[in-house]
């Protein structure tokens, strides 16, 4: 930890304070049983995650990047195709459409929402689209209903990125199995967070599923018999059975990120900042609490000063970013992106951080007004 905040943007130990009792006694089972891949907590842990994400089937893999390279992989995108990406999201949504061999198309978002919109997708459009890759970003749903409509419309399939979006639900259904495949992390700082790296894949669709499974192990079912060229990308068990805890109180902790996102808006109207909207079929799991402002730096100047911890997710856009300098997009074709990575800011948000926090953020506000 590089400087103590007063105020922390995320409290990772107070989490595991909380439930230590049964997440020590989680690790000694998997530690007793020998079992150390795959094996029955982590098929314990598929089925569980399956049934609260309302899919039919979850595949345990080894991180976020992991799942949405292996779902993209398992709806049968090909070196050559196109996918349609958010132009404004984390760089895992881009990487793993280029490590499919595939040419990532951005599309804009709503600029209320943050997340793809969908009136743009059709223009972007090609022969070679195979796929789009809407991001349930900041823990909101995307507005799935058209994207789903344009891409069948088109014979395109439909990945989701819900690494930030756990619990979350898309006209009062839990986001899970809306498109073809949905790509999770277990990062640790997710609203569902392994004490280390993880990843699933949710699907209705049981020869995705099965796709999937071969992937992630070596490409076999049977061992020393390879069917194709996989990869190993396997849920460890030890973090299966961590997440099997935590499971249990994901919804009673994202309800508490609920009030404190609710006490943010009550606190900071009127205070000059753009906070988040939420469309009335989204029921959001703020993951973070994103607000924005064209004093930014200022702003994050004077909460550092102050001992309050802020992020900005993400300070720069993917088309922009060296590593996609082969791409060759010009800085300015996605302004909208290039915005909001001047003017978001993401204020601490989290099950353990103290209700008056909310408030404390105000009274920065109010200093700086004066
Ligand atoms: C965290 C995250 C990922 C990647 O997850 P890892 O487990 O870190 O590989 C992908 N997409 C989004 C939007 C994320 O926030």
């Amino acid at each position: 930890m590089t400087k103590m905040h007063d105020i922390p943007f995320l409290d990772l130990q107070a989490a595991y304070r909380e439930l230590k009792p049964d997440i020590d006694k989680a690790v000694a089972r998997v530690l007793e049983s020998g079992w150390y891949i795959l094996g029955p907590e982590v098929e314990a842990f598929e089925q569980e995650f399956a049934a609260y994400c309302q899919a039919g089937h979850a595949i345990g893999v080894g991180n976020g990047l992991d799942a949405l390279v292996l779902a993209l992989r398992a709806v049968g995108v090909q070196p050559g195709d196109e996918v349609i990406v958010p132009s404004n999201t984390y760089i895992a949504t881009w990487l793993a459409v280029t490590q499919c061999g595939a040419k990532p198309i951005p599309v804009e978002p709503c600029e209320s929402t943050f997340n793809i919109d969908p009136e743009r997708i059709e223009e972007a459009i090609t022969p070679l689209t195979r796929a789009i890759l809407p991001v349930h970003l900041y823990g909101q749903p995307a507005d799935l209903d058209p994207v789903l409509s344009v891409a069948r419309h088109h014979g395109l399939r439909v990945v989701e990125d819900a690494a930030q979006a756990h619990g979350a639900r898309y006209k009062g259904r839990r986001i899970g199995a809306h498109g073809d495949a949905v790509a999770w992390s277990f990062y640790p700082g997710k609203n569902l967070g392994a004490l280390g790296d993880g990843g699933a894949v949710t699907t209705d669709d049981a020869a995705i599923a099965s796709r999937i499974r071969l992937l992630r192990n070596y490409g076999s079912r049977e061992k020393y018999v390879h069917e194709v060229q996989g990869v190993n990308s396997r849920l460890d068990p030890i973090q299966a059975a961590v997440l099997r805890v935590k499971l249990r109180v994901l919804d009673s902790w994202n309800e508490r990120r609920r009030a404190l996102a609710a006490r943010y808006v009550d606190v900071l109207a009127g205070a000059g900042l753009v906070l988040p909207a939420v469309p009335d079929w989204a029921e959001p799991v703020w993951h973070l609490f994103v607000i924005r402002s064209s004093a930014r730096d200022a702003l994050k100047a004077k909460f550092d000063g102050a001992g309050i911890g802020t992020l900005i997710h993400y300070p720069i856009p993917p088309h922009v970013q060296q590593a996609y300098e082969d791409l060759k997009f010009d800085s300015q074709a996605f302004p909208l992106a290039g915005r909001l990575a001047e003017e978001v800011l993401s204020l601490p948000i989290g099950p353990h951080l103290s209700s008056d926090a909310p408030v404390a953020v105000a009274n920065i506000l109010e200093k700086q007004r004066t």
